[in-house]
Order: structure tokens, then sequence, then C-alpha cells
């Protein structure tokens, strides 16, 4: 083989041969709603000492490009409330300069678009996803208990005016927005947004309160009622994630589905992520994973120390997760919370 096509050659491949270039980083556990599926009411968050400083992100992201990451999404918590993130959104736009990242993207509640959006557009970020489970103004407020639908439709407001694709993720919620698919579909696509349904996973604990199987609403029966007034067409757009898309005809718009639980889509993972404390983990749904933060702080200055940490974690990727609700229980519950891993 030549030098050229060695140095062309995808440098971190798992055990099962998935090329992995796609690297979600949580960059805060924080969040200034909380959702009823995602945070109990009462968290303790992480002390400050725990979390990777910004330097520290960007050390350990510029590295992960230079081993083939192509696509970065920026996520937590809500990514945008952790203070001076712009910082490490600058420091991230310098490798879509240069080329070397393809992508950078964030997965955002949206509640502070307004100030950011323009930010964001002007470093390179060229869509967003925005989680919005209803736009029934009481809903919205018990769903995510601490926040206010008009501020979200306002940074809506602001990413389309600054030029942002905007696609929208919806939590399919039994009880909360059943009623609400088909209201969901319209909407978007008035707005000229795209939007994917994902199924409700087994993270973390959520206080008494609520309760997983009363959650659950499969998007089986999703997909079903959708098609009972949308025209859906299956269409083979991937953008490196696990949503299946179609077409819908009616709003020209594509319509996702993320099926964790009726459908795995392990086989395609080119994913790994990242907490805010600098932990690695390989698969979502599995407690495989490495402590790059330790990797960071006991080498301060070798860059090589660390390289070497992420390929023997990338080795370590296992197969796929084993989420399963059937027959009535949590199968496969997964201790730590979304915000936390990054969603
Ligand atoms: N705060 C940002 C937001 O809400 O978009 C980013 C972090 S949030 C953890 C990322 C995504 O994870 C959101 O779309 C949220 O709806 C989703 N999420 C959180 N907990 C979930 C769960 N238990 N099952 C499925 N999706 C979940
Ligand atoms: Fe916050 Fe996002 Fe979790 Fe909602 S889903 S509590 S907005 S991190």
């Amino acid at each position: 083989m030549s030098p050229a096509a060695d140095a062309n050659a995808p440098k971190l491949v798992d055990p099962f041969a998935r090329t992995i270039d796609y690297l979600r980083v949580s960059v805060t556990d924080r969040c200034d709603f909380r959702c009823v599926y995602c945070m109990s009411e009462h968290m303790t968050f992480l002390p400050k000492k725990d979390l990777l400083t910004l330097e520290e992100l960007d050390r350990l992201c510029s590295l992960f490009v230079s081993q083939g990451v192509k696509k970065l999404r920026i996520t937590g918590g809500e990514p945008l409330v952790r203070r001076d993130v712009m910082w490490f959104f600058e420091r991230m736009g310098r490798h879509l300069d240069s080329g070397a990242l393809k992508e950078l993207t964030l997965t955002t509640n949206g509640s502070q678009l307004r100030r950011f959006a323009q930010q964001l557009a002007d470093i390179g970020v060229r869509r967003v996803n925005v989680s919005l489970d209803t736009i029934d103004e009481k809903k919205f407020a018990a769903v995510t208990r601490w926040g206010r639908l008009a501020q979200v439709l306002d940074g809506l407001d602001a990413a389309q005016e600054a030029g942002l694709a905007v696609k929208i993720n919806t939590v399919a919620l039994k009880g909360t927005n059943d009623d609400e698919l088909h209201k969901l579909v319209e909407w978007c696509g008035a707005r000229g947004y795209d939007l994917t349904f994902i199924e409700v996973m087994p993270m973390g604990d959520l206080g008494e309160e609520e309760d997983r199987l009363d959650q659950y609403l499969s998007l089986k029966d999703v997909r079903c009622e959708l098609e009972t007034q949308w025209g859906l067409t299956d269409v083979p757009f991937r953008t490196g994630g696990p949503a299946r898309y179609t077409q819908c005809e009616e709003t020209g718009r594509k319509i996702g589905f993320i099926t964790p639980l009726t459908h795995n889509f392990c086989e395609s993972c080119n994913r790994v992520r990242l907490t805010c404390t600098g932990t690695l983990y390989m698969c979502l749904g599995q407690e495989d994973a490495v402590d790059l933060r330790a990797a960071l702080r006991n080498n301060p200055e070798k860059d090589e120390a660390i390289v070497d940490a992420i390929h023997r974690a990338i080795a370590k990727k296992p197969k796929g997760h084993d989420f399963d609700y059937s027959r009535q229980q949590v199968g496969g519950q997964m201790s730590r919370h979304m915000s936390h891993t990054g969603g």
C-alpha cells in the first residue's frame, strides 16, 4: 500500500470493523430544564473539579479529530448553559476551517438560542437539533418542569434568522404527546424543520414519581398513527446517526424514527460518547468505559499517551446494547443519566 493510501485509511476502527468518525461530547451535566424522562426534579450535579475544563475538552476533542473524527456533536445537559462554551465552539471551529472536521453541531433544548445562534453560525455550525416534545404551552411546562415554550420558540426563530437548519427531536411519550403527533408533523412542515421521533430509553433514576413503562410509546405505533394522515416513504438518507428517515409527501420534510428498542441499529454504529467528566463510553447502552480524564491529567505534555488511550478504548467497543422493555419490565436499564453521557 502506498504511504498516501495509508494516510487516508480510517484511524479508529473497532473490533467489528466499524469506522468510528463521530464523537458526541457532553460539556456539562447541568441544565435549565428538568425533563421528566431525563432528570429527577432534584438532581445532584457534579462538582466542578470533576468536569473537564474547556481547555481539556479542546485538547481531547482535537486529538479525536487528529485520529479521524469528522463529526462532532456537542450536547449535555444543556450545552449552551456551560459558562464560556462559545470559546470551546470557536476552538472546534478551527478544525472546520482546516477541513479536518466536516461537521460541528449541537443538540440543545433551544432556551439559549436567541443569545447564541448567530455566533454558532459564524463559527461554522450549519444545523442544530432542538429537542421539543410538545408545542402545547401547558404540556411543555409539565414535561420540562422548568421550561417556557415561548423562550424556545423565540430561540428557534433566532436559529432560522441566523441561517441554521433545524431538526426537531421529539421523545414519544405515552399520555403526553401521543395526541399531538399530527400537529407536530404539520407544525414542523410549516416551519421547514425535519422531525425525528425518539423512543424513551431506560437511562438514569427518575425519582419515585416517574415510571419508564408508563412513558414508553413504541415508534411502530407512532408511525402507524402518522400513516393514517400522511404519506411517508422510506428514504435511504442517513446522517451517520441511528435514525431511519422517511419523506413526508404533504410537507416535503423528512421524518425520522430513532428506535433503539423496536429496531436495533448497532450494526452501523459509527460513534462514541464522551461524558463531561472525560469518560469515554463506547456504547450508550453498555457500561464499557475508559477514563480519558486521568490520561489527560497524567500527561499534560504527552499527546501520544492520550491517543494511545483513545485507541485502546475503541478496541473495546461492544457489538451492541441490550435495552428491552418486553415482558413488562425494563431490561438493560442504565444507571447513568442521559444528561451525563450526552444524549
Ligand atoms: N439538553 C439538550 C436537549 O435536550 O436537547 C441536550 C441533551 S439531551 C440529554 C439530548 C436528547 O436526549 C434530547 O433530545 C432528549 O429528549 C433526549 N433524552 C433525554 N433522556 C432521554 C431518555 N431517557 N430516552 C430517550 N431520549 C432521551
Ligand atoms: Fe435538560 Fe435536555 Fe435533559 Fe431536558 S432532555 S432535562 S433539556 S438535558
